[in-house]
């Protein structure tokens, strides 16, 4: 395996999901160390590290909508779960002697950090792993459209997407036996075909800032170590 990494700095999205193995929700200890140890690979490389993890796991603003809830306290409560599961994730990466800090896009300065960019790229600067909490700051966005808009503001140069699939399918494998993953796919060819990658909004800013994302499947291990070192894994997007 070739062991130089292909990039300086780069930004890896989490979705909430990946922490919560397969109790069905929140955060399992297994999973949360098992994800943690992935990252402690690449970290290792030398790479300056941004995180952004969802929130999925505990609760999504449109699930409470749907249920009756006001949009935004819904977003918002949405927003606060990402906060968790950050805070739990700096703990993990913590205990395998990575220097982690939490930045939070709503302010609460007991428990993170707030955002600001230029302290965010000194921590990148010198060695610390960044988590970007509290999604952008805004109901009716994405944690996808919070990693795009992190890794341009930070100038990461690639997101690695690492799912629960291995890429980026023509159609869902879960249905569909003959659906083929795509290697390589331009973000145009993204929308042109309507795949679900990310929200439209994620793709829009990423495709506008030139910013490619390699979708990679989170639960086989070394995955993202091997994107991070060149190696043809899972679906590269790309303008
Ligand atoms: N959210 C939000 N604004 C943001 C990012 C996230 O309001 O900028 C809320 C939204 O309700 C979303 C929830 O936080 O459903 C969790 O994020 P997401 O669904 O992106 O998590 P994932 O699917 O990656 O676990």
């Amino acid at each position: 395996m070739d062991t130089k990494p292909e990039f300086q700095r780069v930004l890896i999205k989490l979705s909430g999901e990946a922490l919560m193995g397969n109790q069905g929700f929140g955060i399992t200890p297994e999973m949360i160390n098992y994800v943690a140890g992935e990252v402690a690979k690449v970290f290792h490389l030398g790479l300056e590290i941004s995180i952004v993890v969802g929130g999925g796991n505990i609760f999504r603003g449109v699930a409470g909508s749907s249920a009756g809830m006001d949009r935004t306290s819904a977003d918002n409560m949405g927003m606060l779960a990402t906060v968790i599961n950050s805070l739990a994730l700096c703990d993990a990466l913590e205990k395998h002697d990575i220097p982690t800090r939490v930045q939070s896009a709503i302010r609460m300065d007991r428990v993170a950090e707030p955002f600001i960019r230029r302290r965010a790229i000194r921590h990148l600067e010198k060695g610390r792993v960044v988590i970007f909490a509290a999604g952008t700051g805004n109901p009716y966005f994405t944690t996808d459209t919070a990693a795009v808009l992190r890794a341009n503001e930070v100038r990461a140069q690639i997101i690695f997407k690492a799912t629960q699939v291995d890429g980026v399918y023509d159609k869902d494998p879960q249905v569909h036996d003959d659906a083929v993953m795509f290697n390589k796919i331009s973000y145009m060819q993204v929308i042109e075909k309507q795949l679900h990658v990310m929200d439209m909004t994620a793709i829009s800013l990423a495709m506008e800032h030139d910013l490619p994302l390699q979708v990679l499947n989170l639960h086989k291990a070394d995955n993202i170590y091997k994107a991070a070192t060149g190696g043809e894994i899972g679906t590269r997007i790309y303008n």
